[in-house]
């Protein structure tokens, strides 16, 4: 299950609409020197630029208060140049990260990690969803795998990937589980499920014998080892499964492509083309 060509065609898709919008915004902020955010955040400004959405890009210095980064949000807020916003995580110690993501102003709040629009999520009513778990249903979808009446597990219950995608196969009509660190006989319930999503960053943790055969098997998990970036899965679990989605080029591609959906839904809500509740 690739991401790669849909995650394209998606891009393509909000190339096409911001064209039809006219000028579009999506700013990005990035406090400290983490490596891999400045690689994430680089990206998506290439995928935006791409797209013709105007990237605003605002890198902060490892030592910024959460004042001074809240006074920034504050400003990205009011500008109206601004479809989307987004803050980059993690964030250094001295800032909490809770009060930053609320900082944001919901309608350009397009990464959905605002408690509102958690919580519209959480409702049944979902506005902006985290792109990942957006991008993990859209594969799904596109590859035929049928959800309704359907066993979902989902291993990790981050509120960036684990939660949201629970809730989006409960409103998709799966019965779903969500497993943790804490959960007794992980191959039991692994072992159960038709629709397997597994986003926990730990290499090769689920192996073939926990998994149904024929099962479709998103593996989001990314680590960074000697050998290049690996997934949750054990590449062997594909003699197995129905589906499974390739580390790198599964879920990592349509994660970006997502973003710039939720940024083309930013834009539509802001010109009032869309209601936002
Ligand atoms: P996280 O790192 O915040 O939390 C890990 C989760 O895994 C926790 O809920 C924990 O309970 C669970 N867990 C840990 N060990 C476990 C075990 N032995 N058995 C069962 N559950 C266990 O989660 P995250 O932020 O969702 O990230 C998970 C992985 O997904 C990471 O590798 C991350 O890099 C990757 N990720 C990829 C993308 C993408 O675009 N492809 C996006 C986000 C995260």
């Amino acid at each position: 299950m690739k991401g790669a060509s849909l995650a394209e065609r998606i891009r393509e898709q909000a190339r096409a609409d911001a064209a039809e919008l006219g000028s579009i915004g999506l700013a990005t902020v990035l406090v400290g020197d983490d490596p891999a955010s400045h690689v994430y955040v680089s990206k998506k400004h290439e995928a935006a630029l791409a797209a013709g959405i105007e990237s605003i890009d605002r890198r902060l210095s490892a030592e910024t208060s959460q004042e001074e980064l809240v006074a920034v949000l504050d400003e990205l807020n009011a500008d109206d140049a601004v479809d989307g916003i987004l803050v980059q995580l993690p964030l250094p110690d001295q800032i909490d990260a809770e009060v930053v993501l609320r900082a944001v102003d919901p309608i350009k709040d397009v990464d959905g990690f605002h408690p509102f629009n958690a919580g519209r999520l959480y409702a049944g009513q979902p506005t902006f969803v985290p792109a990942t778990a957006l991008g993990i249903m859209v594969m799904l979808e596109d590859y035929g795998v049928e959800l309704t009446g359907a066993r979902a597990v989902i291993v990790g219950r981050s509120t960036i990937v684990g939660k949201p995608v629970a809730h989006l196969l409960l409103g998709a009509n799966a019965t779903v589980t969500i497993c943790h660190s804490r959960t007794r006989e992980l191959g039991v319930e692994t072992g159960a499920a038709d629709v397997l999503v597994v986003a926990i960053g730990r290499p090769g943790l689920v192996t073939p014998d926990m998994v149904k055969e024929g099962a479709a098997v998103v593996d989001v998990g990314i680590t960074r080892t000697d050998a290049g970036l690996v997934g949750d899965v054990a590449p062997d679990v594909a003699e197995r499964a129905g589906f499974l989605t390739p580390v790198p080029g599964g879920v990592g591609p349509m994660t970006i492509a997502m973003l710039l959906s939720n940024t083309v839904k930013a834009a539509r809500y802001r010109r009032e083309l869309l209601a936002f509740p």
